[in-house]
């Protein structure tokens, strides 16, 4: 395309002839025009001329000296950016022969000599017009080129009567079909496809010609280099004036890239990085629907769980590349025991789940199972490492009855660990008694050795507030569990099998450290007169090294003992009360704060209340929570807060969730609270963000 050409606001004219007359009357009479004229004296110079400058028009005589006008004109149209310049001829009066020789040679248009400027004028206007007019069809149809292109796009048309089928250039370079190289296209496309493919483009447009909706269908196309390309093809039918319809248009689009992109994202998504198997995600939706299919259900199938024995010992001794080469390779060798129907999922670092469809009773599962743990018979090489595992394989059948999915994993889950109780490397089958409490109770006491160890437990804070100033006093530091699989646990869940089983003195010393060491971050940053309240069990109470652990974690954390304030319950006194109030005494002697948690919920002696060496009585978020707007239903905690008054206690109201809670409360004379309404009790970093928005409101307060 002659850029310049087009970019030009004054047509620029080229006048070409040998006669100094005749050239200066055709140059004044352009010039008057408002066009800008260089002239030429012969067709040679013409040619030099045309290169150059790049004329939106050449006006050129036929008769010259050195090169002829047809001569130049063939010689100016050579040059690829001259195609398309309008070239007018003069030719001599009714000189036919010499006008056919003109647009034989390639120019545009002739006028005859002697010349009559008002028709002449007129021809290059129109002349110049033309030319402007095919530039801007030329110019759309390089901007659609390259949109085509960048979209990777390109169509075809299909004349329905005549049968003819055209395809654009695009869609031959994306086939990589020349265009000479096959005439039906049609066949060609047909050898870039599938039969199945092939057969999905044919029905839809049978479709579209009797429905007369647009398809769209996406399909492979294999190009002779064994490359597939993904294409999007979308065909519509259109009509005449009268309504007839009269052919099919279509575009094809290279959609290869996005449907690459799209379906490496899947991946990411649904299979495990390590050993490409499928992930917990893909898991759980391939089961989501395979319990849904009825006749699955009816048919039956079996969920094994299978974690391997031990396997922290493997990472442990050879490193964790050795480690997960380890894993890809039983990955591998666990893989090859399925069947096109069935699904193995790595669900946590060293555990598989295998879902086996059509398994009508427990032999079936029984043979997989079998076969699954003779592949840990070998051994197995890595590099120069000869390693040997075993598994534990928790299995459970569906049914009718029993087909819900959290159920079944539950259910494979827990024949797993009742393996792993009794040593491994075995399978068994759920069964009923697996739930019951003491079995229960028994693998949450493994699991909880495990998050000991494998730091699950985290403390949450809950702001105490005065009730008088709103400033926040201190924080009871409660303990939850982040369980890899449940999520957070709450204290309630696993408090009192810690208790039973002894656990709670480790879990304690670990509370209590990790809330004096938090605490004394608080103090460092400024809130320095932070309390914290620390829940100590019965157990923990009574064990001898429960003093011994106190004062050591004082010591390496650094608090100020008078910023600790111990929450015992009243079954810390049980047996021997003598006992108790010596320890109490004892912890009050080094400044540490005393308070009676859960009173009233229990067998609530009066005595021992007079008896116990405490700061602080908690009231009971049961004597809190159903007093309602008149401050109905609040007796018993009108009477604590009474009660504690009298022997000088300070009061801690809990389960404040409303703003007639607090009202009572401090109708009543209670000192401070803690409940939702305030705070929920959180994580350490947004208990910060609690104290700094507090300390904001206060100064406000104050300010005002
Ligand atoms: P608690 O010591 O009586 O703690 C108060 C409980 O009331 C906390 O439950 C707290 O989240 C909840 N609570 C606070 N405000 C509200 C409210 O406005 N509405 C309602 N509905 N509840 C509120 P959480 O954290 O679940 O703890 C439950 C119990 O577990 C505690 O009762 C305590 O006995 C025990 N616990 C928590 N952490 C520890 C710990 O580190 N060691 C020991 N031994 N026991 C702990
Ligand atoms: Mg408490
Ligand atoms: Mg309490």
């Amino acid at each position: 395309m002659n850029e310049i050409a087009t970019s030009r606001k004054t047509p620029l004219l080229l006048v070409v002839d040998d006669e100094l007359v005749g050239r200066i009357y055709i140059e004044k009479a352009l010039q008057s025009e408002g066009y800008d004229v260089i002239t030429a004296e012969n067709g040679q110079q013409a040619y030099e001329m045309a290169k150059q400058h790049l004329p939106n028009m050449i006006i050129m005589d036929v008769m010259m000296p050195v090169m002829d006008g047809y001569q130049s004109c063939v010689a100016i149209r050579a040059e690829e950016q001259q195609l398309k310049v309008p070239i007018l001829m003069l030719t001599g009066l009714d000189d036919i022969e010499s006008v056919e020789k003109s647009f034989d040679s390639g120019a545009t248009d002739f006028i005859v000599k002697p010349v009559n400027l008002a028709i002449f004028k007129q021809r290059v206007r129109h002349g110049l017009n033309m030319r402007q007019a095919d530039l801007e069809i030329y110019q759309q149809h390089i901007r659609q080129t390259h949109a085509y292109k960048i979209a990777k796009m390109g169509y075809w048309e299909w004349e329905m009567e005549a049968n003819q089928l055209y395809f654009s250039d695009e869609v031959y370079e994306m086939l990589a079909i020349s265009r000479e190289e096959i005439n039906d296209t049609r066949d060609a496309l047909r050898a870039r496809m599938s039969i199945d493919d092939f057969q999905r483009i044919k029905s839809a447009s049978e479709a579209t010609i009797k429905q007369g909706i647009p398809y769209s269908v996406e399909h492979h196309v294999i190009r002779p280099d064994n490359q597939t390309q993904i294409v999007h093809h979308h065909a519509e039918l259109i009509k005449n004036e009268q309504g007839q319809v009269v052919r099919m248009f279509g575009i094809i689009q290279d959609i290869t890239a996005r449907y690459l992109a799209d379906e490496q994202i899947r991946h990411q998504l649904y299979y495990d990085s390590l050993t490409d198997l499928p992930n917990r995600t893909l898991f759980h939706e391939h089961l989501d629907k395979a319990l849904k299919t009825p006749s699955r259900i009816t048919d039956g199938l079996a969920i094994l769980h299978i974690n391997l024995d031990r396997f922290k010992n493997i990472n442990d001794s050879y490193g964790p590349e050795i480690g997960d080469k380890f894993l890809i390779l039983i990955a591998n060798k666990l893989n090859q025991v399925t069947r096109s129907t069935d699904l193995l999922a790595r669900v946590g670092a060293d555990e598989f789940s295998f879902v086996f469809e059509g398994i009508r009773s427990n032999d079936g599962a029984e043979k997989v199972a079998n076969k699954l743990l003779k592949i840990f018979e070998d051994t197995h090489c890595i590099g120069n490492y000869e390693l040997i595992i075993t598994a534990s394989i928790g299995i459970t059948l569906s049914s009718p009855n029993n087909c819900d999915k959290e159920t079944l994993l539950q259910q494979a889950d827990l024949a797993m660990q009742h393996v792993k109780e009794v040593g491994g490397n075995q399978f068994c089958f759920y069964s009923e008694q697996m739930v019951s409490g003491a079995y229960q109770a028994l693998i949450i006491e493994k699991e909880l050795r495990r998050a000991l160890e494998r730091d699950e437990l985290v403390l949450f804070y809950q702001p105490k507030v005065c009730v008088n100033t709103g400033i926040v006093k201190g924080m009871e530091a409660l303990i939850r569990w982040q369980h890899p699989d449940k999520g957070l646990v709450s204290p309630f869940n696993f408090i009192p099998i810690a208790e039973e089983t002894g656990l709670i003195i480790q879990i304690g010393k670990w509370v209590f450290e990790e809330a004096c060491r938090q605490t004394r971050l608080w103090h460092k940053q400024g809130y320095d007169n932070l309390t914290v309240s620390i829940n100590v069990s019965a157990k923990q109470f009574h064990h001898q090294d429960f003093e011994a652990d106190i004062l050591n974690a004082i010591e390496i954390t650094g608090i100020d003992p008078h910023c600790i304030d111990l929450e015992v319950t009243e079954s810390c006194t049980m047996n021997n009360i003598e006992k108790a109030i010596s320890i109490l005494k004892r912890f009050r002697d080094m400044g540490i704060q005393i308070s009676l948690d859960d009173f009233g919920t229990g067998f609530s002696s009066l005595s021992l209340l007079n008896q116990l060496p405490l700061d602080t009585l908690k009231v009971d978020i049961a004597f809190i929570r159903d007093i309602n707007e008149k401050g109905e239903n609040g007796e018993l905690a009108k009477l604590i807060i009474l009660m504690a008054k009298t022997l000088g206690l300070k009061t801690v109201s809990e389960g404040v969730e409303l703003q007639h809670h607090i009202d009572f409360v401090k109708d009543n004379g209670g000192d401070e609270y803690q409940g939702f309404l305030f705070s929920k009790p959180v994580p350490a970093a947004d208990f910060e963000l609690v104290l700094a928005r507090n300390s904001q409101q206060i100064e406000a307060v104050k300010a005002s």
